[in-house]
């Protein structure tokens, strides 16, 4: 938990452009450490993930027409969470500072005396061209860039944009905010000298699976945006450096590039298969979003440390278990010593390979990994009246621990750690794909299928999964997803993580 202090504190984050990976550490912990987040429509809302199960989510998205009215609003959200004495973190699209009103909101914490940190972060105005293929600068066609609002009428009369000085005074020239107002920008531009061959490029929903990129000229840009129906939210680049994007653009070239995946996955499964798609190009949300955390109450599980000699098997049946055991064995000031005599068994060859690593070999593991198959191995292991530490999750199914006692074991069963769905607002999955255009699901295994299934109102099913690519690893998942009604276009030719990957990459190559 975080300290509170009198006043509380605010932390100005950055979030970056839209890409949850281009968020800075810094602004990961601030996240983490908050009491409140109050977030902008531009932030990812993949970033939520980092917040604490019990943090407050306040969305204040503005859209441009209300504009001014809720800035105020915001500004007396800000202070008012902080003089309750919480941590505040305000997590803003790109760079606070730049385009964001971070200033003004710096400004009105100053002034009721709220201590507050900036956290700069990635400015669309650098990473959206970048990712466009666009370096905002280059040596052989540019030394200055400059960064401006596009937000300015620019037949206003005393304007704040000296259009006389940037329209040829300046290399690159970056607008935010200026979609609206292309056709007035391009003429401010011409108007005051700018060549009309100069290249421009749009860039929509930079950075996301959205990213839609236009070039043209000065000439014929505004011409080609409203045939293309070209709307905000997107940046403006003009200048020669927008002619590298025919031999540097990447992002959109890469093989999943588009798409937008929720893995399902069942609980302690490794997010192996998010990784690679992430590696090749895709924004993934995993469902359900589980995240490990300490037992609420310690006290069975210390009162077995405490007495650790009387056990004579203990049972790990998960990696999450085994991290947990011996972090707060150490927390105790013990360490494997004190297992010295009690027998071993690991449940799954991670669990094995992590128990392992600790030093320790390991009497049994079974074949199978489900809890009946181990308590047939286990048989004529376990005599009449042995004990048995069972350290386990807070939703464990019973039937390892009460078939256990059929054996005749005696079962200390303590809860070493809890499973918590992490969260982004209250969502859930009918509001993922509601909201989130969710081009594909992957499914690995049947259990993942009715996950899934479950998640989702049946009337509903047919509705959002309209359009949306269902992938799974094998004959049996994708028989299983048939018969939960759902319609599977990628079946995986070799059933394995490697092998879905590569048959969703051949069927986007073929059908997008
Ligand atoms: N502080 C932000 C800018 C806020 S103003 C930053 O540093 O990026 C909002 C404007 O930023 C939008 O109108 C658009 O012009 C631009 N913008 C932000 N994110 C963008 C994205 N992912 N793609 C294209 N433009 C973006």
């Amino acid at each position: 938990m975080t300290v509170k202090t009198d006043r509380g504190y605010v932390y100005l984050v950055g979030a970056g452009p839209g890409d949850p990976g281009l968020l800075t550490i810094k602004g990961a912990q601030c996240i983490q450490k908050a009491d409140v987040i109050i977030y902008d429509r531009l932030v990812s809302k993949k970033l939520l993930n980092y917040a604490r199960p019990d943090a407050e989510l306040i969305y204040v998205g503005k859209s441009p027409e209300r504009h001014t009215l809720k800035q105020e609003e915001i500004n007396q959200l800000l202070v008012a969470k902080a003089k309750e004495g919480l941590v505040v973190t305000r997590l803003k699209g790109g760079d606070p500072f730049v385009f964001g009103r971070g200033g003004e909101e710096a400004e009105v914490l100053q002034q009721n005396g709220i201590a507050f940190e900036i956290v700069p972060g990635i400015t669309s105005a650098i990473a959206v061209p970048a990712y466009a293929g666009i370096p905002v600068t280059h040596r052989d066609c540019t030394s200055t860039i400059g960064i401006i609002t596009g937000n300015e009428d620019p037949t206003k009369e005393d304007s704040n944009i000296a259009w006389d000085k940037i329209a040829t005074g300046m290399g690159t020239l970056v607008f935010l905010m200026g979609m609206a107002n292309l056709p007035n920008i391009v003429k401010q531009l011409l108007t005051y000298g700018r060549s009309a061959d100069t290249p421009v490029a749009l860039v929509r929903w930079g950075t996301r699976p959205e990213q839609e990129t236009l070039t043209g000229t000065l000439a014929d840009i505004v011409i080609k945006a409203e045939e293309a129906g070209f709307k905000n939210p997107a940046i403006i680049i003009v200048g020669e450096v927008v002619k590298l994007r025919d031999k540097l653009q990447w992002f959109e070239k890469k093989p999943l590039f588009g798409q937008r995946i929720v893995v399902t996955r069942s609980r302690e499964q490794a997010s192996a298969l998010s990784a690679r798609l992430e590696e090749l190009g895709a924004e993934v949300w995993e469902f359900p979003t589980i995240e490990i955390a300490s037992p609420v109450d310690w006290t069975a599980f210390d009162a077995a440390l405490d007495s650790l000699n009387q056990f004579q098997w203990i049972i790990f049946t998960s990696v999450n278990g085994v991290r947990a055991f011996f972090e707060r064995l150490r927390n105790r000031q013990m360490d494997v010593r004190n297992l010295y005599g009690i027998k071993i068994c690991a449940i799954g060859p991670k669990t094995r390979e992590c128990l392992e690593k600790y030093g320790l070999n390991i009497e049994y593991v079974p074949e199978e990994y489900v809890a009946e198959a181990v308590v047939a191995g286990l048989k004529d292991k376990i005599v009449k009246g042995d004990k048995v530490l069972l350290p386990r999750a807070d939703i464990a199914r019973k039937v390892l621990a009460d078939s256990l006692k059929e054996l005749g074991a005696e079962v200390t069963e303590v809860i070493a750690y809890r499973t918590v769905k992490s969260r982004f607002g209250e969502q859930n999955l009918t509001q993922m794909l509601k909201e989130l255009q969710i081009t594909m699901v992957t499914f690995t295994s049947s259990s993942t299928v009715k996950n899934f299934v479950d998640g989702i109102a049946s009337n509903q099913l047919h509705e959002l999964m309209a359009g949306v690519t269902v992938a799974c690893i094998g004959p049996i998942t994708a028989q299983t997803a048939k018969n939960s009604g759902l319609t599977v276009h990628v079946q995986a030719t070799e059933y394995t993580i490697e092998g879905l990957v590569q048959s969703i990459v051949d069927y986007i190559q073929k059908y997008k």
